[in-house]
C-alpha cells in the first residue's frame, strides 16, 4: 500500500500540488499496451457549507502542526544525537497523540499516517539527493500558505466517496457536496482534499479504470519543445505560446510591484498580496487549460508522438554550474531556465502521457542532445548565428526548431520520411 500511495501524490498532474515541474510524470510516458486498465486521477470542486469550510480550514492547520511538529522531532534527534528517526516509530506515536489533544484526535488516522508519510518522503528525497552528491535543502516546516493537501489514502476509512448524492464524508468535516463535472470510472484508491485559496478540490485517484483507444490515424510527429515557440512539429505546425499568458504574466508584474510598495502590516499591503496569489492562480489554471488543450489535440491526430527526454531539474544545475566550475554565461542560461520551468514542461509532459495512454498511443523519449543543430542530411553540428538559425557548411540554413523536430523523430525512429520533407 506504501507504494500505492507514493505515487498517487505524484503521478498526475491535473492541479495535484504533489507534482514539481518535470519531477515524477516522466516515468509515466512508458505506457504499456498490454493493460487495458489504467489509473487516473479525477479533480472535482468541492462546494463546502460555511462551517464546512471552517473545518477544512482547521484540518489543514492540524495536519500542518502535526507535520512541522514531526519536522522538529526528526531535526532535534539529529542534531542531538545523530539519530534517524523513521516514519514507523513516528507513526506508532500518534496514538498518544491523539489521546493528549483532543484537536487532532478529530481527523482520520490513516490520514495523520499519511501527512508522516509525506515528511518521511520529503526525507527520503532530500537523503538520495545527498547520496547524489547534490546539495538540497534541509526539509523546511511548512509555512501557513505552504501546506495546502490532506490526503486519506483508502477510501471508506476516514472518508468515504458517495457516487449517488453528489457528496463526499470526511471524518471531522462531515458531508460535503461535490461539483462532479463528469462520470467516474474505475475503483476509487486514495482521496486528496486541496485548498487554493478560498476554493476546494477532491482529487480521486482511481485504479482500473478502462482505456479507451482511439482508431489509429496514420500519422506521427516529433515535437520540439522551445521556450519562444511552445512547441514545434515535424510537419511544420507551430504551437505559440498562448497570448492571455503573457498578459496575465504582465499584470502579475504589476501587481507585485504594487505589493512591494505597500507598507508591510497596511491593509493596502494584504489586499496586494491576495491579488498577486488570485493572478498566480489565474496564471496555473490557464497554463493547465493550455496543456490539456494541446495534448488533447496531438493526441488526436497522432498515434506515435516523439518527445526529447528533458531533465528540466538538470538543465537548472548546468546553469549554476558546480563549486568547482561556476555555470558559464550564468545570467543567460538561467533567464533561460526560467522560461523552461515557466513553460511548465513537466506538467505538459504528463499530462501529454495520461491522455497518450487512455488513448492507446505511443510516446517515445529521445535523447534531446544537440538536436536543433545537428544536420539532418550529414548530421554534422551546424552553426547558430541566431537563435531561430541554424546553418550547415555544406547544406545551407534551416529553422532551428524545425531542424529539432525532425531530429527527435528520426531518433525515436520514425523513419526518414521527415528527412526527405525537409531536403525538398
Ligand atoms: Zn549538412
Amino acid at each position: 500500500m506504501g507504494k500505492e500511495y507514493h505515487s498517487t501524490i505524484n503521478l498526475y498532474g491535473g492541479g495535484n500540488p504533489g507534482l514539481q515541474a518535470g519531477e515524477e510524470p516522466l516515468r509515466l510516458l512508458f505506457c504499456s499496451d498490454i493493460i487495458s486498465k489504467m489509473w487516473r486521477a479525477y479533480v472535482f470542486r468541492l462546494a463546502p457549507t460555511r462551517g464546512q469550510a471552517r473545518r477544512l480550514n482547521e484540518c489543514l492547520r492540524d495536519h500542518r502542526r502535526l507535520y512541522n511538529a514531526a519536522l522538529e522531532h526528526r531535526r532535534t534527534a539529529w542534531q542531538r544525537a545523530r539519530a534517524p528517526i523513521s516514519y514507523t516509530s513516528q507513526a506508532s506515536e500518534l496514538t498518544e497523540i491523539r489521546a493528549d489533544d483532543s484537536e487532532q484526535a478529530r481527523w482520520s488516522y490513516s490520514s495523520q499516517q499519511a501527512t508522516l508519510r509525506r515528511l518521511d518522503g520529503a526525507f527520503r528525497a532530500f537523503f538520495r539527493r545527498v547520496k547524489h552528491g547534490e546539495r538540497p535543502g534541509y526539509p523546511r516546516f511548512k509555512g501557513r500558505d505552504r501546506f495546502d493537501s490532506v490526503l486519506w489514502p483508502v477510501d471508506g476509512d476516514g472518508c468515504g466517496w458517495q457516487r449517488e448524492p453528489g457528496r463526499v464524508y470526511l471524518q471531522g468535516i462531515g458531508h460535503v457536496k461535490v461539483r462532479q463535472h463528469r462520470a467516474l470510472e474505475g475503483v476509487i484508491k486514495t482521496l486528496q482534499v486541496t485548498r487554493e485559496g478560498r476554493a476546494w478540490s477532491v482529487v480521486l485517484s482511481c485504479d482500473e479504470v478502462p482505456k479507451c483507444p482511439l482508431p489509429p490515424s496514420g500519422y506521427s510527429v516529433g515535437l520540439d519543445l522551445g521556450v519562444a515557440r511552445f512547441a514545434t512539429l515535424t510537419d511544420g505546425i507551430v504551437i505559440d505560446n498562448p497570448r492571455h499568458l503573457a498578459a496575465s504574466r504582465a499584470e502579475l508584474t504589476e501587481a507585485q510591484q504594487r505589493l512591494s510598495r505597500a507598507k508591510r502590516t497596511s491593509h493596502n499591503s494584504r489586499r496586494a498580496r491576495a491579488r498577486v496569489a488570485a493572478i498566480h492562480r489565474t496564471i496555473r489554471r490557464q497554463r493547465a487549460d493550455f496543456h490539456h488543450k494541446v495534448a488533447r489535440a496531438l493526441v488526436r491526430d497522432y498515434d506515435v508522438i516523439a518527445v526529447e527526454d528533458l531533465r528540466i531539474t538538470n538543465m537548472t544545475h548546468s546553469a549554476r554550474g558546480t563549486l568547482e566550475e561556476p555555470g558559464t554565461n550564468v545570467a543567460a542560461k538561467s533567464g533561460l531556465n526560467r522560461s523552461i520551468l515557466d513553460a511548465g514542461w513537466g506538467q505538459f509532459l504528463g499530462i501529454l502521457a495520461s491522455k497518450a495512454e487512455e488513448a492507446g498511443r505511443e510516446i517515445r523519449i529521445v535523447d534531446p542532445r544537440h538536436t536543433s543543430v545537428t544536420c539532418l542530411e550529414c548530421g554534422g553540428r551546424m552553426a547558430r548565428p541566431r537563435q531561430d538559425t541554424v546553418i550547415c557548411a555544406t547544406h545551407g540554413a534551416f529553422d532551428a526548431d524545425l531542424v529539432g523536430a525532425w531530429n527527435v523523430a528520426t531518433r525515436a525512429g520514425l523513419g526518414s520520411r521527415q528527412v526527405e520533407h525537409a531536403s525538398s
